[in-house]
């Protein structure tokens, strides 16, 4: 089969060497003479591989030791209920910035726990640097999302909270770029973009911000019960557990975090040169916000738009349309995205930009 190069938003490309690395290991893993698949969640080889993956995750995000690291089920949206859960009781609020649709669903659900004040900029594609001016001074949290997967769009700055702690959605930049995260009191993010295959969400979240869920809080929504049971209060997926293990050895492989920033600004940089050059495609984001990650683009046509998806995907690049609420096209390019990949993208472009000027 030709080769074919995968720019879906999620679930996304995983590392070719991992892919290569779950086959070899498929039947019989570690002289275990079964499948990762069938191992006991309590056994010790799948502690092993849980226990790895923290460790692993820890190093590359150097996450402090006053943080919980947790791996848990229902998606990044299961958050958007979970995070007010856990940090909000009756009566309280928190401030939400919405920068696009991820972040108008995680309002929904906390609007569900408590008051929720929300900040919406003026222009979706521009992200104002936003300080404790901007926000609510009885707020709990300021909850962001720090990638925009469908509007393209991050935040160039995230915004100064003072003493309030700041939430964020990463799912779909976690582990491209560095990040601080002492800045922050939680961190969420779906594993499907960057981590690995759907199924996991991790979770990065500031000890003393765990153990204050009221009472009748379900225990499957708390975070309490999963930092006593080490993520393993029930049966966690442990084969999405596995791959996410071996993307992040495969990261570290790589140079860690800040050589995966380097080659996703550089693969980033080359269709946003070749977008501001074109005659023909177009990404309407302001230059300081826009998405090392997530790249809409759009012809001045339908039609177009609709001729091209066909023509990459005579090309092999699969999985360009846009999402249903924007149109156009899309080009996710996550850490395992390889530059030839954007490059062929590029070509193509070009191509049909000659053809139908
Ligand atoms: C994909 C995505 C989600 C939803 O993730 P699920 O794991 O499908 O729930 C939420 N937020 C952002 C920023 C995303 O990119």
């Amino acid at each position: 089969m030709e080769q074919v190069f995968n720019f879906s938003a999620g679930p996304a490309v995983l590392p070719k060497p991992v892919l290569a690395k779950v086959q070899e290991e498929l039947l019989n893993y570690d002289q275990t003479g079964m499948s990762v698949m069938e191992l006991s969640h309590r056994s010790a080889a799948f502690e092993n591989i849980i226990e790895s993956a923290e460790a692993l995750f820890r190093e590359l995000l150097a996450i402090p030791d006053d943080y919980h690291v947790l791996f848990l089920q229902g998606g990044a949206s299961l958050q958007f209920s979970m995070i007010p859960l856990n940090l909000l009781r009756p009566h309280q609020s928190a401030d939400y910035i919405i920068t696009g649709s991820w972040s108008k669903k995680a309002v929904t659900e906390a609007s569900k726990q408590g008051t929720i004040n929300t900040i919406t900029p003026e222009n979706p594609y521009i992200i104002p640097d936003y300080t404790h001016q901007d926000l609510s001074s009885a707020s709990q949290y300021v909850h962001i999302t720090s990638n925009n997967t469908i509007e393209g769009t991050r935040y160039s700055r995230y915004p100064k909270t003072g003493d309030i702690p700041l939430v964020a959605d990463m799912s779909s930049h976690i582990l491209s770029d560095s990040i601080d995260v002492k800045k922050f009191g939680l961190i969420y993010a779906g594993a499907q973009k960057n981590l690995g295959p759907s199924g996991v969400t991790v979770v990065i979240v500031r000890k003393d911000f765990v153990g204050n869920a009221s009472d009748n809080c379900p225990t499957m929504l708390n975070y309490e019960t999963y930092v006593k049971h080490k993520s393993l209060f029930n049966t966690p997926p442990t084969f999405a557990i596995y791959v996410m293990k071996l993307v992040l050895e495969w990261v570290k492989q790589q140079g860690g975090v800040k050589e995966m920033e380097v080659k996703n600004k550089e693969k980033a940089q080359m269709l946003y040169n070749f977008l501001d050059e074109s005659k023909l495609f177009k990404n309407p984001v302001s230059k300081q916000n826009r998405s090392f990650m997530n790249i809409p683009f759009l012809t001045e046509s339908k039609q177009l738009d609709e001729a091209f998806l066909k023509r990459a995907e005579q090309e092999g690049l699969m999985f360009l349309k846009g999402h249903r609420s924007v149109g156009g096209m899309r080009a996710s390019l996550y850490n395992a995205m390889p530059l030839e990949g954007v490059q062929k993208l590029i070509d193509t472009m070009s191509q049909f930009e000659k053809e139908n000027r």
